[in-house]
């Protein structure tokens, strides 16, 4: 095997957080994996790693280390039925990366609503440029008011996620910078 330049770097404390970006045959992501899924796929030939690409983990094993690949791709391609994101609150708060689109408080997992920017009683809609996360304090403020009565601005206009988009959030993006070719990384997305 050819030996290339490689950046692999040992991670042994984040051991359960290794994760392997998983990409069809044709480069599209599929998904994100745990690495020992990985190991299988690519141990029983079902994926190599990506051409001209040497970002990897090294696993420790009995007999040395292993380099894992930090993605690697399907020989074969599979047929993935497009995937359209649901419009639920856990994904709106994802989306909104737990941030109150009104004030940027955090918000938790069990403290946060969800507001529609056009009321409901306005003919709002539930649709993902209706709904933002937003904190108790600012959803009560806001009432069943429009922005401009509400005197209240949005800190980012909320847009539609791109079908790969809630995969990969939550994701550590800094041990992942490697998957950059494929994907957009979170908080750099417009
Ligand atoms: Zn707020």
């Amino acid at each position: 095997m050819k030996h290339q330049t490689s950046t692999c770097s040992d991670e042994q404390t984040e051991e359960d957080r290794k994760t392997v970006l998983l990409l069809n045959a044709s480069e599209e992501v599929i998904t994100v994996i745990d690495w020992t899924k990985a190991v299988h796929l690519l141990f029983t030939g079902k994926a190599t790693k990506p051409y001209n690409y040497s970002d990897c983990y090294e696993i420790k094993t009995a007999r040395g280390v292993y380099e894992l690949p930090r993605a690697i791709i399907l020989i074969e391609y599979v047929h993935i039925p497009y995937r359209d994101c649901a419009i639920n609150k856990t994904n709106i708060l994802k989306r909104d990366q737990n941030s109150c689109q009104y004030c940027g408080k955090h918000l938790g997992k069990k403290d946060f609503t969800i507001d529609h920017i056009v009321p409901k009683s306005k003919g709002g809609q539930n649709t993902w440029t209706n709904l933002v996360a937003s904190c108790r304090k600012c959803n009560f403020k806001k009432g069943s008011k429009t922005l401009r009565e509400a005197k209240m601005t949005l800190l980012r206009e909320p847009k539609e996620p791109s079908k790969d988009y809630i995969h990969i959030v939550g994701i550590d993006t800094n041990t992942n910078k490697s998957w950059s070719r494929w994907i957009e990384i979170k908080g750099e997305l417009k």
